[in-house]
């Protein structure tokens, strides 16, 4: 554990902010990693990279590095795959067009499950669910909805009994592969990252294509994952030369159970991550097109 090594720098490459699902607004996550003790964190909404601003601004008078980041979530067979992009140039307009668009059919999704619930006889509504998202809404914002109307005891709870796939309030998102995310990500000459992979069943024959498209690191330091899960990802990055990364998964008290800054992520992956972003950008960025709408 790094306290007893006060001299090593306290890093957590996976957070969220009020501009998409977590709790705390920018500044305040900053705050909180602060006092915490960290001295890096990566900011990672999903869908937006709207609150790096703040956060790196919050963080130039705390002394503390904001690196950019956002997290994509895509499905692959049935199960949720969600890329982290680092470093990126994510200020290139159409990158932030693609994040608007993406973040508008998170609305239409939002939408149709408040209506799949209203026919299931819940009250909940619409315009509460969009007070409580400040950016991008998601299923955490409808489950925050539930909580509060007693349907649920809490935003797990609202996942389990609503929420989840095949559960009665869930609509699929539009679809993103795996490989569209990256793309995206390559856009801008970010470090493609796998988020969480260790749930993924077919992970080992997934690996090859992403890498192959551009896949540069995989989370292996990751929220509650425990050593022999954490080894097993550890000897995955070796096998795929990927850098490996992780973070907390962060969204403020009560959403995940691990503590900000709580995993030990290395200097050294945060060295890679920055050598990597840089080589990229020896290229030109391929530009990037969203697929066609595939219900
Ligand atoms: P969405 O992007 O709208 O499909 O929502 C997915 C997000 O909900 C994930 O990125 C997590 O932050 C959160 N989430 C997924 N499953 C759960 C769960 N069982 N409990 C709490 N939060 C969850
Ligand atoms: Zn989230
Ligand atoms: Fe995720
Ligand atoms: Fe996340």
């Amino acid at each position: 554990m790094s306290c007893f090594f006060p001299w090593l720098m306290k890093i957590d490459l996976h957070t969220h902010s009020t501009a998409s699902d977590g709790l705390y607004s920018p500044s305040e996550l900053v705050q909180h990693a602060s006092e915490a003790g960290l001295s890096l964190i990566a900011l990672t909404d999903h869908d937006s990279t709207n609150g790096l601003e703040e956060a790196r601004a919050a963080g130039a008078i705390r002394n503390l590095e904001v690196l950019p980041g956002i997290e994509v979530n895509t499905d692959h067979a049935n199960t949720e795959v969600h890329v982290l992009g680092y470093l990126l140039e994510y200020q290139q307009a159409a990158f932030q067009q693609t994040l608007q668009t993406l973040r508008d059919m998170r609305v239409t999704r939002a939408q149709r499950m408040v209506e799949k619930l209203q026919g299931i006889g819940l009250n909940i509504t619409w315009e509460r669910v969009r007070e409580l998202a400040a950016g991008a809404v998601g299923r955490p914002h409808v489950a925050a909805a539930l909580v509060e109307k007693g349907y649920a005891e809490s935003v797990a709870d609202a996942f389990n009994r609503y929420l989840g796939r095949d559960k009665p309030g869930y609509v699929p998102r539009y679809k993103l592969a795996p490989l569209d995310a990256i793309r995206l990500i390559n856009s801008v000459h970010g470090v493609p990252v796998m988020a969480h992979p260790a749930g993924i069943p077919d992970l080992e024959q997934l690996l090859p294509s992403l890498c192959e498209a551009g896949l540069g690191g995989i989370e292996v330091y990751y929220g509650e994952y425990d050593p022999p899960t954490v080894e097993r990802l550890k000897q995955l990055a070796d096998t795929y030369y990927l850098i490996p990364t992780g973070g907390s998964d962060y969204h403020g008290p009560g959403i995940h159970p691990t503590p900000l800054g709580a995993r030990d992520v290395p200097e050294e992956s945060v060295r890679r991550l920055r050598l990597s972003a840089e080589e990229r950008r020896r290229t030109p960025a391929p530009a990037f097109e969203l697929p066609p709408y595939r219900p």
